[in-house]
């Protein structure tokens, strides 16, 4: 194997800094100017491999048994973390999920092309594998280097958390999660107690146990596992990747992601950019990023054409995830938009209740999240910016499992709005005769509602 000449490494995102530094030095921000770091790649070295020659390789790993590379994010091992040993790599087959044609909810919005991107069936339940199979994996090698780390930390919204907890649970290193007291799902909070994190609950938000975190890792014996890690970045950005290769090596027209903290938006735009630098691809998508009304900084500062960004405190949204007001890749993110001649929209509790369950409805089982990116593409539909015969992505961030109590609440009409696809369990006496004109009046209805 060669892929001991390709190398990576930390670069300040800093036109004018652009400072360096190892990867397995222990840095979150830029010792110089303290801005967030990125990893770059040797493009020089990746490009003596030409792209038809990447995408074979890429197609020989996809989902093979050939451990690690059938992962698909290290089936491109090269292009993510070149240097490491595979004897570190940690690695619970992430990635690879699958792309749904979405064809009963395309056609009801009048979309042929409409697929969505299943990105929460994962180890987890979310996309954070993504990027925490490539944190972990480098601390692991961290410490077999010698490294002083005792325990790896997040502050999170949920899914960061329980990502972080099961991928050092498989490690066997100690995992610390920050969570804010009562604003995550039962599922969500499970995960990383049955994983044996130490789960400390903050009577604050995200964006308080955010803060905490980072004081902590001070110490380096702690390393932080949040997205301003920009190693997890190179986990997620073969989300991109991987959707083009689906569509074998065709670049879909437009892709929508939700977005809190920024981290993923950065990074699909990263891996597609990477793409186009190797030659794999010649067209760049239309990003969307997705945004709930009650969390939209990034919203507010495109409607000023990114001039300016105002943190916000965010209100309570049941898109839980991505409930942050003040978003640690707020750079990276409107350097992306501005690439890939982005569009940010928003969507109110109900616009996101509405369209995870019509989704529901049609074969999917949607996070509210995905609600929200469901809800913009609706919006931009109607608004004439996405035009019926584009060939659209959705991102959808988590398995609809993880937020059951969401679901309960909007089919039990208990959210403080009406739920228009409500489906109420109907309670009946155990008799045939009445189950059969229940049933008789129940289907009447539905043929009704559906003409
Ligand atoms: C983390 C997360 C997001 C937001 O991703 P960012 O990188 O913070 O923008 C969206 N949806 C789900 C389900 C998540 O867990
Ligand atoms: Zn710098």
């Amino acid at each position: 194997m060669v892929t001991m000449s390709y190398q990576a490494w930390f670069q300040c995102i800093n036109q004018q800094c652009r400072a360096s530094y190892p990867l397995n030095s222990i840095v979150y921000r830029c010792k110089t100017c303290g801005s967030l770091l990125e990893v770059q790649h040797d493009l020089h070295a990746l490009a003596g491999r030409n792209a038809k020659a990447w995408m074979k390789l890429f197609e020989e790993r996809y989902k093979s048994t050939e451990w690690p590379y059938g992962s698909g994010v290290w089936g491109k091992k090269e292009w993510i973390l070149p240097q490491i040993d595979n004897n570190n790599i940690v690695s619970l087959y992430e990635g690879g999920t699958n792309l749904f044609w979405a064809e009963r909810f395309g056609r009801m919005l009048g979309l042929k092309d409409l697929w969505i991107k299943l990105c929460g069936n994962s180890h987890s339940g979310s996309f954070k594998d993504l990027g925490m199979t490539v944190l972990v994996s480098q601390v692991k090698q961290m410490i077999s280097e010698g490294a002083p780390i005792k325990a790896v930390a997040c502050a999170s919204t949920g899914d960061t958390s329980a990502a972080l907890a099961v991928y050092c649970a498989a490690a066997g290193i100690q995992s610390i999660v920050l969570l804010p007291k009562g604003k995550i799902s039962v599922a969500q909070l499970v995960q990383p107690i049955a994983n044996g994190a130490l789960v400390l609950s903050l009577d604050t938000d995200f964006d308080g146990c955010m803060r905490i975190v980072q004081e902590i890792t001070r110490d380096e014996t702690i390393y932080l596992a949040n997205s301003m890690n920009s190693l997890r970045i190179e986990g997620q950005k073969t989300v991109g990747i991987e959707i083009v290769q689906q569509f074998d090596w065709e670049t879909p027209d437009v892709i929508i992601i939700p977005g809190g903290n920024l981290g993923n938006v950065s990074a699909l735009g990263s891996g597609l950019l990477m793409m186009r630098d190797l030659g794999l691809i010649t067209n760049l998508p239309r990003i969307v990023v997705a945004q709930a009304e009650r969390a939209n900084p990034l919203y507010r500062s495109y409607l000023k054409n990114f001039e300016t960004f105002e943190p916000i405190e965010a209100q309570k949204t049941l898109a839980n995830a991505i409930q942050i007001g003040n978003p640690v890749s707020i750079e990276k993110a409107i350097r992306t938009l501005k690439q890939f001649n982005g569009i940010v929209e928003q969507a109110t509790e109900q616009e996101l209740a509405d369209a995870a369950a019509l989704g529901d409805t049609t074969g999917m089982l949607i996070c509210p999240h995905t609600g929200v990116a469901l809800a913009a593409l609706i919006k931009l539909l109607r608004d004439g910016k996405i035009n019926k015969s584009e060939r659209v992505v959705v991102i959808s961030t988590a398995h609809g499992l993880k937020f059951t109590d969401f679901k309960v609440r909007y089919h039990e009409e208990k959210l403080d709005f009406p739920c228009r696809f409500a489906n109420k369990p109907i309670e009946l006496p155990p008799r045939v005769d009445a189950v059969k004109e229940a049933l008789q009046q129940a289907l009447q209805k539905r043929r009704e509602t559906n003409v």
